[in-house]
């Protein structure tokens, strides 16, 4: 079976064939940078992520493509808002999305393009669309023709007569039809600005992702993804004003599903006790991801805390079964969450597994569309061997379970004793930490052989208010930090 992937062009699940054999081109549109991230933001990053990472296990070679909007209406209001200058309020909120995506895990893309950075490949993008028609210079504004481009509408499925107008630009009145867009922005006084052929001014936000896609990933390319509040007006008029110059532009366009709030879309000011800076202090990190990526990436995500908290519960239950498979193999350190990295075979050069280490299962249900909750069904399934397996003493079948558990989870980005989310290369603190608690834990051992109960007691307290939980098993006493 190949991978099949769910195209918003064409409505339908089909083939993905990429452009070049054994090679992938993906550009994401990432942060429009006024704001520092909530998890509806970073539900796009998790579910291109997972993509990233089955492209690479299907052995394609992916170029990864993820822009920054640094220069938009939203960016320059906060700023104004706040006093600062713009590029601070966009350097800083950029800073946070790097952080959210680093810190649930999310591979770095290959390049991460600035708009900023990239204004001569607009000029040269609006000249092209000028030159044939397609553009045209009004009241310091550059707008795109819509009637010009006979397919516009087609992405987002909207009839031409049924689209709202354009309204990037306040208070206009030079263009030609109400649903010209603008490809770049005249001067306002107290704005910032770049000198172009038609005049001062900075680039509308469309035009930014045809000029950067184009530019890092060809003038066709294989996958261009985004969140579906995208769709239109963004990717209807990235298609157009690109197809409109003559490119090929994306093959497969890829929608992920929102994060509602309360049957809303999550906005800045619903979202602000979800941003992921604040999560990620309340929830482990690895458990916002798995919380975040467990649904289809097409399906809306109702958020609420009992379903974050049934997510964690679920990963948990997943977790706990490879860290005791470890330790029962003698493979791991002993805890839950300074296990060590000990390879389990099966491991491909990126870090990811083989294909081949997958159980068949698994590889259908990711090759159909990235169905994530059937795929998790499996690894759910072979976490409830595994535990028969360790309950009846069958290290050979739980070692085996382990691995195959461990390989899936690499693909999901969740493996709980690889990178990031085991901490042994963190300069070797997790090695001391786990020799400080074993003294601790010797000397209760030995208070215990003494009959000195309250020794003992004081001592796991004392563990319990450093963070650190203690459950004694018939293999000894064992420890992870409270969740
Ligand atoms: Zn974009």
């Amino acid at each position: 079976m190949t991978l099949r992937l769910h195209d918003t062009a064409t409505r339908t699940v089909r083939d993905f064939l990429p452009l070049t054999p054994g090679k992938a081109g993906l550009y994401l549109c990432g942060a429009t940078v006024q704001a520092p991230p909530h998890i509806g933001h970073i539900r796009s990053g998790v579910s291109f992520d997972i993509l990233v990472r089955w492209l690479k296990v299907s052995g394609l070679e992916v170029t990864f493509c993820r822009n920054v909007t640094d220069i938009d209406d939203k960016i320059l209001r906060t700023a104004d808002a706040e006093g600062s200058p713009w590029w601070a309020v966009a350097e800083r909120n950029q800073r946070a999305f790097t952080r959210a995506y680093d810190v649930l895990g999310c591979l770095p893309p290959d390049v991460e393009p600035r708009a900023t950075g990239h204004v001569p490949e607009m000029i040269a993008l609006i000249r092209r669309l000028i030159d044939s028609g397609h553009g045209y210079a009004a009241g310091g504004n550059v707008y795109f023709d819509v009637s010009s481009y006979d397919r516009y509408g087609a992405l987002s499925g909207q009839r031409p007569e049924h689209m709202r107008a354009a309204d990037d630009i306040e208070g206009e009145s030079a263009k030609r039809d109400p649903r010209d867009f603008a490809l770049w922005k005249g001067h306002k006084p107290g704005d910032p600005y770049w000198d172009t052929p038609w005049g001062p001014g900075r680039p509308g936000w469309h035009l930014e992702c045809s000029a950067m896609a184009t530019k890092y990933l060809g003038p066709t390319f294989d996958i261009h993804g985004g969140g579906l509040d995208l769709v239109f007006p963004h990717h209807e008029n990235e298609v157009a004003q690109s197809r409109a110059a003559g490119d090929g532009f994306a093959r497969y366009w890829l929608h992920n599903g929102l994060v509602n709030l309360g049957g809303e879309k999550m906005s800045k000011s619903l979202g602000n006790s979800l941003l992921v800076d604040a999560m990620v202090t309340e929830v482990r990190p690895v458990e916002l991801r798995y919380y975040l990526g467990q649904a289809h990436y097409r399906s809306g995500i109702e958020y609420s805390p009992e379903a974050l908290a049934e997510a964690a519960a679920a990963y948990r239950r997943i977790e706990g079964f490879v860290v005791r498979a470890s330790e029962a193999a003698g493979t791991g350190t002993g805890t839950g969450r300074a296990g060590g990295t000990g390879g389990t075979g099966g491991m491909g050069g990126t870090g990811l597994p083989l294909a081949s280490s997958l159980p068949a299962a698994f590889v259908a249900a990711l090759d159909d569309d990235l169905a994530v909750p059937q795929a998790l069904a499996v690894v759910h399934e072979v976490v409830t061997e595994g535990n028969t397996a360790l309950a009846a003493g069958d290290q050979a079948g739980a070692d085996k379970q382990a691995e195959s558990v461990r390989a899936m989870l690499g693909v999901l980005g969740l493996d709980p004793l690889a990178a990031p989310w085991a901490t042994a290369g963190d300069s070797g603190l997790s090695e001391v930490v786990e020799a400080l608690v074993r003294v601790a834990l010797d000397q209760r051992q030995a208070a215990r052989a003494r009959k000195d109960y309250r020794a003992a007691d004081a001592i796991r307290d004392q563990l319990h208010a450093a963070g650190i939980v203690v459950e004694d098993t018939p293999a000894g006493p064992r420890w992870e930090l409270a969740r």
